[in-house]
């Protein structure tokens, strides 16, 4: 086989790139560990900032999120019992989220890409990189029992944190930098209505909660935890009394509760690694950068790099240029460093820190007062959480 990009996985990244290039003519195949019916029910994220709406808008992706997606114009922050609204549309010009799962926006594309012809290739294992210096690289992979590979021009890695396109740049050529948190989330999907209109955010001397919402009959709900904890420690009504506790409000308030059919626990960390490019790899999304969920980043930062990889792909096949191939790993890191900083940020002001001392509550509360009273400084969240303009 030959195409012009190799795309190793079939996350938001690796589909929307190859829906990016598609419209710029430029030809791909994507390569997918998993089947399609996989990728198209794992629940992640769900929180599009108001650029990556644009985007899936402005490229005929949006049919289905404009029509299902709810879009939110504030966020709540909950501490001492009393809600706090950040106005995200009247601090930002009017910007706003959209709350769209992420599987949905995956379905979306994985039909788009069909129907347009393009190629997804499911079910392919073990993925080998070879001749990335070259001008020639080449994408080994197995598919049942039959071993191909696929010529490329260039190779997009977008498989991922776990996938094989980060090791596949030389030790010595990359620098990963880390932090592990030790709090994790504990994750529940119930049947219920709403909540709240807005997203809740609460900060508690217990720890941290949030009020999610995935349409208007499923809703999204965490709470931290410890990242080592188990499933099976957590029944109903132990995690009802832990949200009613964490979410406590003088008003009476009170989260709707109804059938839990889907729990989890997510670890949390930040990372990057530098650069994203070698040779012909260019590394986008997760397999570069993760965030921790906090500030809803992860997904719509693999959107920005690949809106930008695109672009730089165009002007190699349109014009011949290289300059904004050869950039690529900069321009994208000045919004990923942003990021990653806006979630670590978010993340710190919001948990419970475990062997944090009695000093570090009294910091987080002066820090969300802060933000809950002065106008610069919620605007700079608003600003942040709507999302930064994607290059
Ligand atoms: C539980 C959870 C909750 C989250 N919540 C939020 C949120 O609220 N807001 C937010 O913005 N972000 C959230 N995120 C992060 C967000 O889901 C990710 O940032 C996003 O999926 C990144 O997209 P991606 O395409 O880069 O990578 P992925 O979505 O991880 O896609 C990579 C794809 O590559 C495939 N793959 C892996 N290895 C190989 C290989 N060797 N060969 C071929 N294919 C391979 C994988 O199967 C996968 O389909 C959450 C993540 C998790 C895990």
């Amino acid at each position: 086989m030959r195409t012009q990009v190799g795309i190793i996985g079939a996350g938001p990244a690796g589909l929307l790139l190859s829906h990016l290039l598609a419209q710029h003519g430029i030809s791909s195949i994507i390569l997918e560990s998993r089947s399609r019916e996989e990728i198209e029910s794992t629940i992640r994220a769900g929180v599009l900032e108001q650029g990556t709406v644009d985007l899936l808008t402005q490229t005929g992706l949006a049919e289905r999120l404009l029509r299902e997606g709810h879009v939110h114009h504030g966020i709540e922050l909950r501490f001492g019992n009393q809600g706090h609204r950040i106005d995200l549309s009247g601090l930002t010009d009017g910007k706003a989220i959209t709350v769209y799962a992420q599987h949905e926006v995956i379905k979306d594309l994985v039909k788009a890409r069909l129907d347009a012809g393009g190629q997804i290739l499911f079910d392919a294992t073990d993925v080998r990189l070879d001749g990335l210096e070259s001008t020639a690289p080449t994408v080994h992979f197995r598919q049942g029992t039959k071993f191909q590979s696929i010529a490329c021009d260039f190779v997009a890695g977008c498989d991922g944190f776990h996938g094989i396109s980060r090791p596949s740049i030389p030790a010595a050529l990359k620098t990963e930098y880390e932090r592990k948190y030790e709090f994790g989330w504990f994750g529940i999907l119930v049947e219920a209505p709403p909540s709240s209109k807005e997203l809740i955010y609460a900060s508690h001397e217990r720890g941290f909660a949030l009020v999610s919402t995935r349409s208007d009959t499923v809703q999204r709900l965490y709470f931290q935890c410890d990242p080592k904890d188990a499933v099976a420690n957590w029944p109903d009504e132990r995690i009802w009394e832990e949200l009613d506790l964490r979410l406590a409000s003088d008003d009476g308030w009170r989260v709707k509760q109804g059938r839990i059919f889907q729990k989890g626990i997510i670890a949390m960390r930040s990372f990057v690694v530098e650069p994203l490019q070698y040779g012909r790899l260019f590394l986008a999304g997760d397999a570069a950068h993760i965030v921790p969920p906090t500030g809803a980043k992860g997904l719509n930062l693999a959107v920005a790099d690949v809106k930008v990889l695109a672009q730089a792909l165009d002007r190699h096949y349109s014009a011949g240029h290289n300059e904004a191939l050869e950039r690529y790993s900069e321009t994208v890191l000045r919004r990923i460093w942003r990021s990653e900083h806006f979630s670590w940020w978010m993340t710190s002001m919001l948990h419970r820190f475990p062997d944090g001392d009695p000093i570090q509550r009294r910091f987080q509360l002066a820090e969300l007062r802060n933000v809950t009273t002065s106008h610069a400084a919620a605007t700079m969240l608003a600003e942040n959480y709507v999302g930064l303009p994607m290059v």
